[in-house]
């Protein structure tokens, strides 16, 4: 693991610390929407907020930010929840909805109205926007900007009171329609939207923004630092405005710090669009091994471990630039290689047959676990007669420098003896290679006195009575394209990798039978696997998590 590296967040928590800023406290949140399941740049934002408050004695809030009840639901509420847990984070009793602070939102949105500050605007969604003019234009006053306090609190009230259909008014701050940042040119506080919420049912007909809740909420919260993405760089002075203006009686006052989210390569990471590749029915589900997903990692294989030290890796900037899926690769094999008991899988079999090996013996041959990690410990495997070897193994007329199995050549199986390839019996009909002949030395048997020939190849291999049938997933990129939004005039989905999974009937040691749901292996010479929850009593399911070979330049 990595040393903890600073980032310029640092620089700004240490000044306001060294200035005395809310006392002394460092109390950050991370601030899902519930509408739709965390993705890996989520974990970035989760890691660095619950990362932060752990290295400065702080504490973070899980908060759902649960103002838009059209999108969001109860599922996600809990998915998000389990993920969060499973990283390594804990909230402790600090479970909040933004929706808990409906009640005070409104109050302070009345006491804007009293001092002149808001104003309620029947302009149509489409007026206001043509209204708020561009870059290098003001905006013009909307007609109803200068309605009476009176008037604007009467018409709030009945705007809450359901009195008005959905998308006739808004309320909107009275800020300025020439200044050149268009998020103060009298942004919308509060529309009307007559919709039931997942956590206050049909209570209220009218839902603050985000731009009027997420400070507010933060405030509210004793939150010092509000970290979001680099998006939200043109909103800060709004979100200083909102908490300037509704004075409230806060434990804190909060700033927003930004920085640059996550991209990843060969993969999408927003919400909308991986629900599209769940609803359209893409992949399996949002917990699909092949999802960005936080979910799907998991069901994947990825440990909490990797992903963290993932995080920490990509650390904290103001650039926004894509990260190479290799990394993340790297981090899960660093993770495993030594946690990860080393077995035998035959991924597409081909049947040896040793001629010279007697017909009804089994040998149980010792086989450590993982030898750069003794305390894995030992199982015993089965040797026979006939056994299977990996397809791709062997070649009948292999070039110079393939050091597997050939007509006339020799290797090593691993942990047992060298045998020799004697003859190739084909398909009489396709001219498949059905089978192989071989013969063993019984000197060469690994760990013997005797055992002092040396051949190039080791081979894995399964016990062909012993062996134990798996369904084995193979998994690629979700997209070929590095990056899959890079044309904007496409749809990203035709970008979709058609050869992302690849299910294979495999064989595996018989150490495997029973194996659990998650627990992951080395299929030697394979890659890692972890086992599937689709596993039920007897038919094992593996997915592969990421193969051997590292394709990360350090
Ligand atoms: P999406 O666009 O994927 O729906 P979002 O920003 O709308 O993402 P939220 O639920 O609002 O999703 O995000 C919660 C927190 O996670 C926010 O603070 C947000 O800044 C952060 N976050 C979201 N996506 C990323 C990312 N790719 N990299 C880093 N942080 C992210
Ligand atoms: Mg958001
Ligand atoms: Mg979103």
């Amino acid at each position: 693991m990595n040393t903890k590296l600073t980032s310029f967040i640092h620089d700004i928590i240490n000044q306001d610390l060294e200035e005395g800023k809310n006392q002394g406290k460092v109390h950050t949140r991370f601030p899902p929407e519930p509408n739709g399941y965390l993705h890996i740049g989520h974990a970035k934002s989760i890691c660095l907020n619950f990362g932060l408050a752990q290295e400065y004695g702080g504490l973070c809030n899980l908060r759902f930010d649960d103002t838009n009840p059209s999108k969001e639901d109860l599922e996600y509420v809990e998915s998000i929840q389990e993920d969060v847990k499973w990283l390594g984070y804990d909230w402790d009793d600090r479970l909040f909805y933004a929706s808990d602070y409906f009640d005070r939102l409104y109050e302070y949105a009345v006491r804007l109205i009293k001092d002149g500050k808001a104003y309620v605007d029947d302009l149509s969604a489409e007026e206001i926007r043509a209204y708020r003019g561009t870059l290098t234009e003001p905006g013009k006053d909307s007609p109803y900007r200068n309605r009476s306090v009176e008037e604007n609190l009467d018409l709030f009230r009945r705007m809450k009171e359901g009195e008005f259909p959905d998308g006739s008014r808004v309320l909107r701050a009275k800020i300025d329609m020439a200044s050149p940042n268009l998020n103060l040119r009298d942004p919308v506080l509060y529309r009307i939207q007559k919709t039931t919420h997942h956590r206050t049912g049909d209570k209220w007909c009218i839902y603050p923004m985000y731009d009027y809740a997420h400070p507010l909420s933060d405030a509210i919260e004793g939150i010092t630092h509000s970290i979001c993405t680099c998006e939200f760089e043109d909103h800060r002075p709004l979100y200083d405005w909102v908490i300037e203006n509704v004075k409230g009686n806060f434990p804190s006052r909060p700033r927003q710090i930004e920085f640059a989210r996550l991209n990843l390569s060969h993969t999408v990471m927003s919400k909308r669009k991986l629900r599209q590749l769940v609803e359209e029915g893409y992949v399996r589900g949002w917990d699909d091994p092949r999802m960005p997903t936080i979910s799907g990692l998991r069901r994947r294989g990825y440990t909490p471990e990797a992903i963290r030290d993932f995080c920490e890796r990509i650390g904290v900037a103001k650039a926004v630039s894509m990260v190479d899926i290799a990394l993340l690769e790297h981090c899960i094999r660093e993770d495993l290689n030594f946690k990860a008991p080393r077995v035998m899988a035959v991924l597409r079999p081909l049947k040896v047959v040793l001629e010279n090996y007697p017909e009804g013996r089994t040998e149980w041959l010792d086989a450590p676990y993982n030898q750069e990690n003794p305390e894995l410990g030992a199982r015993k495997i089965p040797f026979s007669r006939v056994i299977y070897i990996e397809q791709e193994d062997f070649m009948e007329e292999p070039p110079k420098k393939f050091f597997r199995l050939a007509p006339g050549r020799e290797v090593r199986l691993k942990h047992a003896y060298i045998i020799k390839c004697e003859r190739v019996i084909k398909d009489e009909r396709t001219g498949e290679i059905i089978e192989l002949r071989c013969t063993y030395d019984p000197a060469t048997k690994s760990g013997m006195a005797t055992d002092t020939r040396k051949v190039k190849g080791t081979l894995h291999w399964v016990s062909a009575e012993h062996a134990v049938n798996a369904e084995v997933r193979l998994y690629d990129h979700l997209f070929i394209k590095a990056n899959p939004e890079e044309d904007k005039d496409t749809d990203f989905k035709q970008n979709l990798n058609p050869d992302s999974l690849v299910v294979l009937s495999s064989l595996v040691e018989p150490s495997l039978a029973g194996a659990a749901p998650g627990s992951r292996y080395q299929f030697l010479r394979q890659g890692y696997f972890c086992v599937d929850p689709d596993t039920t009593g007897g038919s094992l399911v593996f997915n592969r998590i990421v193969s051997l070979k590292d394709s990360w330049a350090k």
